[in-house]
């Protein structure tokens, strides 16, 4: 039997217009040796070397493959920096919505679940681990974050979302990502959100489906114009992979927003459906009966 040929080669190694050495040559990023000016490896006290930007050296460095997207740049990572969002729930769509958020420097990130870990979260919920069993998710998620990123603020809430916290839990924060399990709290974030005008990211699975649409009132129909019924509470089935997949496409709904970057998802139901890989986006209009946004239109 022939021997397969081993493959040496890594991404850095790429030829190519988006190889390194051609970006490179294009000046689009510094090399290796000098990031900012100064040369590479970790800065001897990062944290103290802020530059104008508002970001460090070393800050710099970690977010260096991001800011080479077009209409990114520094100015765009700084916009994140300066960014506060607030993700109900640290479950399994709050697991990557949370994870991405850190890793891509949003500046300060609020979570809020009033929960405690159990053995059956396990298989989606990746912010936590089995050694966690019985804390509080917001707690754990905060351990785990700051794992991540030591640059992003965390900010632990395991109170329930209700008519009286919402407003204390979401605090400053200008965007809300919807990672409930659960209808009744998600249309209390959707009346605070049309309110207060924040825009709102709502990710729901079931399943290997998933459902996704960002909410801007009054450019967009609110929540309850989507969806004015609630469907049976209980236990339903989730495979792992499939709130992987839509809390990943909340997150990117997120950062694009922050950036100024790409379109968001208004006025379209983004409908997933991993039994087939199928990816369908349907219209979706503002109820002139809504019983939360049509006397506010
Ligand atoms: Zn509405």
């Amino acid at each position: 039997m022939p021997k397969r040929k081993k493959l040496t080669h890594s991404t850095t190694q790429l030829a190519g217009p988006h190889s390194v050495s051609t970006l490179r040559k294009k000046n689009l990023i510094p090399s290796p040796e000098r990031v900012n000016g100064k040369r590479g490896g970790a800065p001897e006290n990062p944290d103290v070397s802020s530059k104008p930007s508002g970001l460090t050296n070393l800050e710099l460095k970690r977010y260096q493959r991001q800011m080479l997207l077009e209409g990114w740049d520094v100015k765009g990572q700084e916009m994140l920096k300066k960014s506060c969002v607030f993700i109900a729930g640290a479950g399994g769509l709050g697991s990557p919505v949370a994870i991405y958020l850190a890793a891509a420097g949003v500046g300060r990130l609020r979570i809020c679940d009033y929960d405690t870990l159990e053995v059956s979260n396990l298989n989606r919920q990746i912010l936590h681990t089995h050694t966690r069993i019985g804390k509080y998710k917001a707690l754990s998620a905060k351990i785990t974050l700051k794992k991540i990123n030591p640059h992003v603020d965390v900010e632990a809430f395991f109170e329930k979302i209700d008519e009286k916290s919402v407003s204390k839990l979401v605090g400053d924060a200008t965007l809300i990502v919807d990672c409930m399990d659960n209808f009744p709290t998600r249309y209390i974030l959707n009346d605070f959100a049309v309110r207060k005008g924040l825009v709102l990211v709502h990710g729901s699975i079931w399943g290997l489906e998933g459902r996704l649409t960002t909410i801007r009132f009054p450019q967009t129909p609110c929540f309850a114009c989507i969806f004015p019924d609630s469907p049976p509470s209980g236990v339903f089935p989730v495979a792992g992979v499939t709130p992987g997949v839509i809390g990943c496409l909340q997150a990117t709904e997120v950062i694009k927003y922050l950036v100024g970057i790409g379109e968001n998802l208004y006025n379209k139901l983004l409908v997933y459906n991993g039994k087939n890989m199928s990816f369908q986006q349907l219209k979706v209009r503002p109820d002139p009966e809504c019983p939360v946004c049509s006397k506010l239109r």
